[in-house]
């Protein structure tokens, strides 16, 4: 079973966020886990501070390396001696994620994800604890917190006993490298706009052939890109 850690300086945003629906159900029952590290318990700063001013000037305040690093070596020593976490700091200069890289990331054993905030965080203790940077893509939003989740949620759907089976994430899109055909559910027409009568038909073989057929119209569509690749 995956074991996620998420250093932040938010846990409880985290929290809410993990505790509901598919990922919350999944902890519970054990097909993964989770949890959530706050980065400010590990400060040895007498007023609780974890950032200052960056050197060189500039505005925003830094994250200082100090409660990182003791926030993350606490994680290390407690997953146990042979644990080999895989480090990752969320940040918009990293390597973009995509379902490939999902993929990758969820045959790991452990991962510790850092949230950065504010103007991001010293660059010394990523080197030093090696951390790997991925991005969600390339604009900047406020914290590392939606983007680790982000991370955590796609990574955690493809863990055994999370989804119903491995139906459920393979035929969707990205998976294989397309995007998923339409879906439509009840009622059969709904505003004079009626569901294509062959899923209405009950045979198997031209359901299945329709839908590759739109996967594959879809994907030329709206990203014919993904056909070049
Ligand atoms: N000063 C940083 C820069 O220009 O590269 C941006 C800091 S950003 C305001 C604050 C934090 O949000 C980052 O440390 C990172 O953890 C997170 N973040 C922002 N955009 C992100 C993205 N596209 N992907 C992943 N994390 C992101």
């Amino acid at each position: 079973m995956i074991r996620i850690n998420i250093a932040t300086l938010f846990p409880e945003m985290c929290e809410a966020f993990l505790s509901e629906s598919i990922i919350g159900r999944a902890r519970k029952a054990g097909a993964v886990e989770i949890s959530c590290r706050n980065i400010r318990t590990y400060t040895l700063d007498k007023h609780r501070r974890v950032d200052d001013k960056p050197f060189g000037g500039g505005t925003g305040m830094v994250m200082q390396a100090q409660p990182i690093y003791d926030c993350c070596m606490s994680i290390i020593s407690e997953l146990g001696e042979n644990a080999k976490p895989h480090m990752i700091y969320m940040s918009p200069q990293g390597r973009t994620l995509t379902q490939s890289v999902v993929k990758e990331l969820a045959a790991e054993d452990d991962l510790i994800i850092l949230c950065g905030h504010y103007e991001g965080v010293d660059r010394r203790v990523l080197d030093e604890l090696n951390f790997e940077e991925i991005s969600v893509g390339d604009y900047v939003v406020t914290g590392g917190e939606l983007p680790a989740l982000m991370l955590a949620d796609a990574v955690c759907r493809l863990q055994p006993g999370v989804l119903p089976n491995e139906d459920a994430y393979s035929n969707e899109s990205h998976y294989n490298g397309l995007l998923e055909y339409p879906q439509y559910t009840r009622p059969e027409e709904w505003r004079g706009r009626r569901v294509p009568e062959v899923l209405l038909s009950g045979h198997h073989a031209n359901i299945k052939k329709w839908q590759e057929e739109m996967s594959l119209e879809v994907t030329r569509e709206k990203r014919p890109d993904l056909l070049k690749k």
